[in-house]
């Protein structure tokens, strides 16, 4: 059994040796952080053509929300439970979706849970217009945050929308081809799809990816490097 403070520094280790970019803490702004982000990073709710963009999107944001959290985890040894913490203040249009999909995750998983804080959290959410619609992705400094297209939540069911963003919060990656009953298969079953519920698989994986908290998730990431 480690020290809380051997753990600590260990969590802070593996944080850093996911190889993300230097540590500023900045607070991202909407349009530095939607426009600073190469293509490469992005993981978009709905298929593109020829993309190989998603995994690296989804994964680069995971990265950055767990590098986010063990930081908090690594300042504050104590904590048992592992928190991820969402700031909500910029997307002020889907405020009481972004409720939703934290509730509906909430409800669905129990070795990781989604709160709102009004201060800096492990990542953000953005609102506005992009013709790639909306996408999980990091703002260049290592931070990550869902960015919500005003069109494409009018298209598509907006709480799926955003609880399926909210899934690669979580570790989920994009699964298009998939079926309605999955929250991970986006914009591909098409816009009448309204289910807003991720499946038992897809919380099966949510729940083997953070099991025994935080240093087991940061170390999955690490071997699939
Ligand atoms: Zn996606």
């Amino acid at each position: 059994m480690q020290s809380s403070r051997t753990s600590a520094k260990r969590l802070l280790a593996l944080a850093l040796g996911l190889g993300l970019a230097s540590a500023a803490l900045g607070t991202a702004t909407p349009a530095s952080a939607h426009t600073a982000a190469p293509d490469t990073t992005r993981a978009a709710y709905a298929p593109h053509a020829g993309t190989g963009e998603s995994a690296a999107g989804n994964k680069a944001f995971f990265e950055a929300v767990l590098k986010s959290v063990a930081e908090k985890q690594a300042a504050n040894p104590s904590l048992k439970s592992v928190t991820v913490y969402y700031n909500a203040s910029q997307a002020p249009s889907f405020a009481s979706q972004i409720a939703s999909a934290a509730s509906i995750w909430n409800s669905s998983v129990s070795n990781v849970k989604l709160q709102a804080t009004s201060g800096t959290g492990d990542f953000a959410y953005y609102e506005g217009n992009d013709a790639r619609g909306s996408y999980a992705s990091t703002d260049g400094h290592g931070r990550g945050y869902v960015f919500l297209d005003y069109a494409q939540n009018q298209e598509y069911d907006s709480i799926r929308v955003v609880a399926h963003e909210t899934g690669h919060v979580l570790g989920l990656p994009d699964h298009y081809e998939g079926p309605c009953s999955e929250l991970m298969s986006g914009g591909g079953p098409g816009p009448s799809c309204t289910n807003r519920y991720p499946d038992a698989t897809e919380r099966a994986k949510v729940e083997q990816l953070w099991a025994n908290g935080l240093a087991k998730a940061l170390q999955k990431v690490d071997h699939v490097r």
